[in-house]
């Protein structure tokens, strides 16, 4: 899994220009907005609000050094990530509830975040990690055109849910280098009872799709830093709810069995899942170990597993 790649992408649509003309189109389509399988429809550029609950302006919460990403994403200095402001989702046991639901942050003009970029940069970071970005994706590439053009040389990683706007998503298409997303769900009553998002399913499989054409397999450099391609994050949920054995089916037959997965283990009740009859506990240890049998029954052993304590 090493990389011919040396710089990100995106310098050469910096110079072009093109960076700046899809952040244009993006704020375009913000004017009813599309960007994401919402459809609100909403005019955000003047202000006005939809499911998201983010208008012009981009919020960000933090912008910091991230060490607790996977091996490849955090490498030996960290991620930069930067976490922004609110949602298109809307998970009852969302762990970041308070960024993504009570929306706390701070607005956050392009040129505010492209010195984000820049000083996670200077701090030695190996890479720009964008933690729910579907909803600002123009804002970022405006923020990106601004970076590239004072200095900013490293990767970008999209670290979302999964549900994507094909729109957004192309604007996208040679600017991300790293896509990660979540797949959360394979049921559509899990989807809507549990993140308000009954169409989870139909959306996020034709975006990874989408994500792996971008970008293809994933490659690390010699140090084994990614440098390009899609990984994939599921979160084990009580009772069935994640639905995993269609989601690896999925990733095998329809992606690459060379998709690495992180099977992650650490869901825990929190904001509203909390005294909620399916969701008010953690996993079991069966539970984990059936996900787990699913996962190599289908062929995917090129990620990690984050194991129970
Ligand atoms: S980005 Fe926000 S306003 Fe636009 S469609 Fe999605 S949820 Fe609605």
């Amino acid at each position: 899994m090493t990389s011919a790649v040396s710089f990100p992408a995106y310098l050469a649509l910096s110079e072009s220009g093109e960076l700046a003309r899809r952040a244009g189109l993006g704020y375009a389509a913000m004017r009813s907005c599309t960007l994401c399988p919402r459809d609100c429809r909403v005019n955000r550029l003047r202000g006005e609000k939809g499911f998201c609950g983010i208008g012009k302006i981009a919020g960000v919460a933090s912008a910091n050094i991230h060490t607790g990403e996977e091996p490849p994403i955090s490498g030996t200095r960290g991620s930069g990530t930067i976490f922004f402001t609110g949602c298109n989702m809307r998970c009852r046991f969302c762990q970041n509830w308070p960024i993504s639901q009570l929306r706390h942050g701070q607005p956050t003009p392009p040129q505010r975040l492209a010195s984000m970029m820049l000083n996670l940069q200077k701090r030695g970071a190996h890479n720009i990690n964008l933690v729910t970005p579907s909803h600002v994706v123009p804002q970022f590439l405006a923020g990106l055109a601004i970076a590239a053009r004072q200095g900013l040389m490293l990767p970008i990683v999209y670290n979302s849910n999964g549900y994507e706007g094909m729109e957004a998503l192309r604007l996208l298409d040679g600017v991300v280098d790293i896509y990660m997303p979540d797949i959360k769900y394979s049921d559509r009553d899990s989807a809507a009872r549990c993140s308000c998002a009954p169409d989870y399913w139909d959306v996020v499989r034709p975006a990874i799709k989408e994500m792996f054409r971008q970008v293809g397999n994933f490659e690390i450099d010699e140090e084994g830093i990614g440098r390009r391609g899609l990984l994939i994050r599921h979160l084990v949920l009580p009772g069935g709810l994640s639905g995993s054995e269609k989601i690896f089916e999925f990733i095998a037959t329809e992606l690459s069995t060379e998709v690495p997965v992180n099977l992650m283990s650490q869901y825990f009740p929190a904001d509203k899942a909390v005294g909620d009859p399916l969701l008010g506990r953690g996993i079991t240890h069966e539970e984990f170990a059936e996900a787990e049998k699913a996962l190599h029954r289908h062929g995917l052993t090129n990620g990690w597993i984050q194991y129970m304590n």
